[in-house]
């Protein structure tokens, strides 16, 4: 199955020419999550080539308008192309009020919403045979919840050849399958590791923004392969970092060192930034594989079988 973030947006509050207030894109498999929704996340998934349509899933972080202002425009443009099946909606409780004055003043939407309040330390939002979501509660002015998307262990696959070599029934299999060894009727034990490949690693994805910098979350987001944490300020600007409820870059890349993720990418930079290789720089000082985001940026995460030995 395929695990792929596109970034629509990279931009804080004040979005630029080139760079869009906050939207993620996270396809797993036949799925698309659309994290955030800034103003213009309809024409970058146009631009992008993606269909609005098939979104099914949309969560909103917190209530700030750099990660919501898109949302009228998108799902108006949703009833107009037809829509007519469901479209779940996650986010914090005041997300539900937002929407009720949706209909007030544009009527109801010709499909249902269905929504899901974060309610905190909450089990998964969200939870399928593939993938589970976990929402985050993060530290900023107003709530905030940051994502956990992970695969869910899928079930072993058995090497074609040892069915035969070794006469497995369907039952044998099933048992194989979840991890059993299997017994010969001569009571020879063969180990489940010589029956089947090596499980796939559970790939996963962590969002946080907006974020004081807070160490907590390290244990959480512990080993991720991608981590996606805001990274407003540079570090001259920390005093206002701090006021704000924001992370410096640096704050983003000591976050990705303590909870020793594969891969950083950090964004939701200030427009004040002309250069945002800057911030890139500041969080490369502390955490060398770090990347500072741009609209249009495609992370992939390849299946990978975890080595048997
Ligand atoms: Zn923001």
């Amino acid at each position: 199955m395929s695990f792929e973030l596109t970034i629509l947006g990279s931009s804080a509050a004040l979005p630029t020419s080139k760079r869009f207030p906050t939207a993620h894109l996270l396809k797993a498999g036949e799925r698309f999550f659309l994290i955030d929704c800034g103003e213009g996340t309809q024409i970058r998934l146009r631009q992008y080539g993606i269909n609005p349509s098939r979104i099914h899933h949309i969560l909103i972080s917190h209530l700030h308008g750099d990660h919501v202002f898109g949302l009228f425009g998108l799902l108006s443009s949703l009833g107009m192309m037809g829509r007519k099946v469901p479209l779940h909606l996650y986010g914090p409780h005041s997300l539900e009020e937002f929407m009720n004055s949706y209909s007030r003043f544009f009527g109801p939407l010709p499909f249902d919403l269905e929504f899901k309040s974060h309610a905190e330390n909450s089990d998964f939002i969200f939870e399928s045979d593939k993938l589970t979501i976990k929402a985050i509660p993060l530290k900023h002015r107003i709530p905030a919840f940051g994502y956990l998307f992970r695969e869910k262990k899928k079930p072993l696959n058995i090497r074609k050849e040892q069915i035969e070599a070794f006469g497995l029934g369907m039952a044998d299999i099933v048992k194989v399958k979840r991890g059993e060894d299997f017994v010969t009727d001569s009571g020879t034990v063969i180990p489940n590791s010589q029956l089947t490949l090596p499980p796939f690693h559970q790939r996963s994805y962590a969002y946080l923004s907006d974020t004081l910098f807070d160490p907590q979350l390290a244990e959480i987001v512990k080993g991720v392969d991608l981590l996606f944490h805001e990274a407003t300020f540079s570090d001259r600007d920390k005093k206002l970092a701090a006021q704000t409820q924001h992370s410096t870059a640096a704050e983003a890349a000591t976050l990705a060192k303590m909870a020793g993720v594969k891969k950083l990418l950090i964004g939701h930079f200030s427009s004040r930034y002309k250069e945002p290789l800057l911030l890139e720089n500041e969080a490369k000082e502390v955490f060398e594989n770090t990347t500072g985001v741009n609209d249009g940026d495609i992370y992939s995460i390849p299946p990978e079988r975890l080595s048997g030995e």
